[in-house]
């Protein structure tokens, strides 16, 4: 069964038209992944999915567990399964982080669970993800370091535990250590049963995951899907050659 579908998808921001035409499809406990230049709309894609108001569906549909999403509100594709790891967490000074997960736990599972119990259960979820739980009682990402955000969002999905989750270069600014945690995270959610699309520009990121497709995206495109092996060839020629011999 698929799990996410999209079909002849075109997405405007303001009036610019950004996605020109993606068709793509996940299936259960997939991991795909999405690599391409910068602004070839990877973010944009990430954020429609969610629901952003921000851009505007022309064209094409979205459709998870075969329901079409084009027009539903954000909460509600959380409350179906869906996630999305911000290529840029926010600060959000004054709102702690176990109060936030706790809230957003209630609103997508709609299950009474007491705030103690809760927290023992992140306590837990924590320590066998290797994350010191010291972070559990700071404000959700303020002054927290790139890396350290990046490990609060695999604690938010291993916590709310999505059927499919999107991360938007959830990489960028790690060092070894970091892309080594992000890398067992992802293979032992993605055992667990989780679905993931992941959009990324390192190779190292993907050694170590088992990857079911790679689609390079440009110009609002997917102009070309494969299997790893796409991945070498964007580490040996860059994106530019790639897409001038397709
Ligand atoms: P990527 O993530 O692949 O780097 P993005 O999806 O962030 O690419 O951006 C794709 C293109 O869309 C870029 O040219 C960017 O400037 C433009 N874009 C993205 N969001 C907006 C927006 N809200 N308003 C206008 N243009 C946007
Ligand atoms: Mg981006």
């Amino acid at each position: 069964m698929n799990i996410l579908r999209i079909q002849d998808l075109k997405v405007n921001a303001r009036e610019k038209e950004i996605l020109k035409g993606i068709n793509l499809s996940l299936k259960e406990k997939d991991i795909q992944v999405i690599m391409g230049a910068n602004g070839s709309g990877k973010s944009t894609l990430a954020e429609i999915l969610m629901g952003s108001f921000e851009y505007k569906i022309i064209d094409g549909d979205i459709y998870f567990f075969e329901e079409n999403i084009n027009n539903m509100k954000p909460y509600l594709r959380a409350r179906k399964g869906m996630f999305l790891a911000f290529q840029n967490p926010v600060e959000v000074p004054g709102v702690n982080f176990g109060t936030f997960l706790y809230t957003a736990y209630k609103s997508i599972y709609k299950e009474n669970i007491e705030i103690f119990e809760f927290i023992l259960r992140l306590k837990k979820e924590s320590k066998r993800l290797g994350i010191d739980d010291t972070f559990l009682s700071r404000n959700l990402n303020e002054g927290l370091s790139g890396g350290e955000k990046k490990r609060m969002e695999i604690l938010q999905i291993a916590i709310l535990k999505p059927k499919f989750a999107i991360l938007d270069e959830i990489d960028s600014g790690l060092d070894v250590d970091g892309i080594k945690f992000i890398t067992e995270s992802i293979n032992t959610l993605n055992k667990e049963g989780i679905t993931f699309l992941i959009i990324t520009h390192q190779k190292k990121m993907l050694d170590k995951i088992n990857i079911s497709k790679v689609h390079i995206m440009n110009d609002g495109k997917i102009v070309k899907s494969g299997g790893r092996i796409l991945i070498e060839k964007i580490e040996s020629l860059g994106y530019k050659k790639i897409i001038k011999n397709l």
